[in-house]
């Protein structure tokens, strides 16, 4: 452990969390919330992970360092039972997402769906009876997702509605319900999030429950940027006791003070090398056969006006998908899973500063993209992305006065939880859903006494929902100290 000059020596606690992106920070919360004493060691400045907001360009300029948009901040069990919606102001865009297409035409996820079924045309009713079900059950969908699959499902009608559509549109027979291109588009584009193989059943399941999350309560982002979500879970830490310790980076297990538990919000990757020999033999091959996926390049971009995108519903839009077609954004998130960089990239775009004025000095605004590349690429992509949004939005070049690139592998070198510029913190497809990162109904117990996984390497996977800290502290409170009562989360409790 790199320790600052000056820190006293370790004292001992109850919990040590390792890591303070969403899921740290929720385990340290669950665990402070029992009334265990908490002490969590974060090797950034600031508390926050994938929830951090900076100035990454010029001065006055905030931006979110890595997520943006947030569908599951009113769907995930944890932020719901943490009163999150009361704690962070959220604001939610009328259009969860919109999806510009050649020739000036667009396909537009309104969060209210039959304004949306209306504006697909042709194809608006096969796409509202595919989504509408879903959307009708968002809250039942988060809760099949946001756990264990090994789990009996709580509603049986919303598994097997989700199940079929999942099936329907995971494989090649996904356009059959579809004559038109934009439904099939729209579609596609929330399915690209996962970076996995187009068709498959992993990217259709999560794109559908996102798709779901739109026309329910929307995608919402937090004013002032995403800090706030981290720093909402700090201040309840901080209130039931916790202590948080920035700039420590934790190199090995016996470095840190002695706890009855450790919850780590890190990779099986990092596992191996801070518990090394400690681990099991057989449990530490299972973390180092772990695998990691395909990876992101991120963009932001300092404006001097909004973006101009040509079609006037993308002014509105919380989030954009710029990839074209269902097969154009197939082919280029196929080519990237080849190892290939695509010429035509799937870019996702936000545009917080359009909806939050917090962010940006008077009139000026920010865009946040990033897009996906093979695994450890140093390839700059901010041309091939600026390239994309100018198709859609001519003049956009011109609007651009300060920009930051991060390759994949500077994303790995900013967080080590996304190695070679995975994002996901270990791939997503289906087998390492259900088996993640080991089959188990209780996946985030390691054979070290007392050791807890916490992060998004862990079942439910990645996405800020702060569930595989919940989840992985209700199991250390249950397993080390008999609590089978969960704590009450909610605000004023
Ligand atoms: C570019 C990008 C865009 C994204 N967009 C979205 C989005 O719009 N919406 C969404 O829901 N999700 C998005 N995500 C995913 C989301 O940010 C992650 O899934 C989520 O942050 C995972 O939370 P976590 O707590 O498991 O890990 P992280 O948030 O990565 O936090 C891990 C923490 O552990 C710390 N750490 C690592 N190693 C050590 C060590 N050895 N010692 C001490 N501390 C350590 C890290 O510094 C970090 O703070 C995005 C991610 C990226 C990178």
């Amino acid at each position: 452990m790199t320790r600052r000059r000056g820190e006293s020596r370790s004292t001992e606690v109850d919990a040590v969390v390792v890591g303070a992106g969403p899921n740290g920070l929720a385990a340290a919360v669950t665990l402070a919330r029992a009334g265990l004493s908490v002490r969590v060691f974060e090797r950034a400045d600031r508390v926050g992970g994938g929830t951090a907001s900076r100035e990454l360009t010029l001065p006055g300029f905030v931006h979110d360092v890595c997520s943006a948009v947030h569908p599951l901040a009113f769907e995930s069990r944890f932020f719901r039972e943490f009163d999150l919606a009361r704690r962070v102001d959220f604001i939610t865009p009328d259009v969860s997402f919109a999806h510009p297409l050649d020739g000036g035409r667009a396909a537009i996820a309104y969060r209210d769906l039959e304004r949306t079924r209306e504006g697909l045309g042709t194809d608006g009713a096969a796409y509202a009876s595919l989504v509408g079900p879903l959307a009708e059950r968002a809250g039942h969908v988060a809760d099949l997702t946001g756990n264990t699959l090994l789990r009996v499902p709580t509603s049986l009608t919303t598994a097997l509605a989700f199940g079929a559509a999942t099936l329907e549109q995971g494989t090649h027979a996904w356009n059959a319900r579809f004559r038109g291109s934009a439904a099939p588009a729209l579609l596609t584009g929330a399915a690209a999030h996962t970076s996995l193989p187009l068709p498959s059943l992993a990217s259709s399941g999560a794109g559908l429950a996102l798709t779901a999350y739109a026309h329910a309560r929307g995608w919402p982002i937090p004013r002032g940027g995403s800090q706030a979500i981290a720093d909402a879970m700090l201040e309840d830490l901080l209130a039931h006791g916790g202590t948080v310790e920035t700039g420590v980076e934790v190199t090995s297990l016996t470095d840190l003070p002695r706890s009855r538990v450790m919850l780590l919000d890190l990779t099986p990757r990092a596992l191996v090398q801070i518990a090394g020999r400690r681990l099991p033999a057989r449990y530490r091959r299972t973390m180092a056969n772990f695998r990691y996926g395909n990876a992101s390049a991120k963009v932001d971009f300092a404006l001097s006006e909004p973006v101009p995108w040509t079609h006037p519903e993308l002014h509105r839009a919380g989030t954009l998908h710029l990839g074209g077609t269902r097969s154009e954004i197939a082919a280029s998130e196929n080519a990237v899973a080849r190892g290939r960089l695509s010429e035509l990239p799937y870019v996702l775009a936000s545009q917080p500063s359009v909806f939050d004025d917090t962010r940006v000095p008077a009139g000026m605004h920010t865009l946040w993209t990033y897009t996906h590349v093979p695994s450890g690429s140093t390839a700059d992509r901010s041309e091939a992305v600026i390239r994309r949004i100018e198709r859609f939005a001519p003049g956009f070049r011109d609007t651009i006065v300060g920009m930051s690139s991060w390759t994949a592998a500077e994303l790995q070198e900013h967080n080590p939880n996304y190695p070679g510029g995975d994002i996901s913190a270990g791939t997503p497809d289906l087998f390492q859903l259900v088996r993640r990162p080991v089959l188990s109904p209780d996946p985030w117990r390691t054979p070290l006494p007392g050791v807890y996984l916490a992060s998004a390497s862990v079942t439910p996977g990645p996405g800020v929902h702060g569930l595989g800290g919940w989840l992985g502290a209700r199991s250390a409170l249950r397993h080390e100290f008999g609590i089978e009562e969960w704590p009450n989360l909610s605000l004023g409790a």
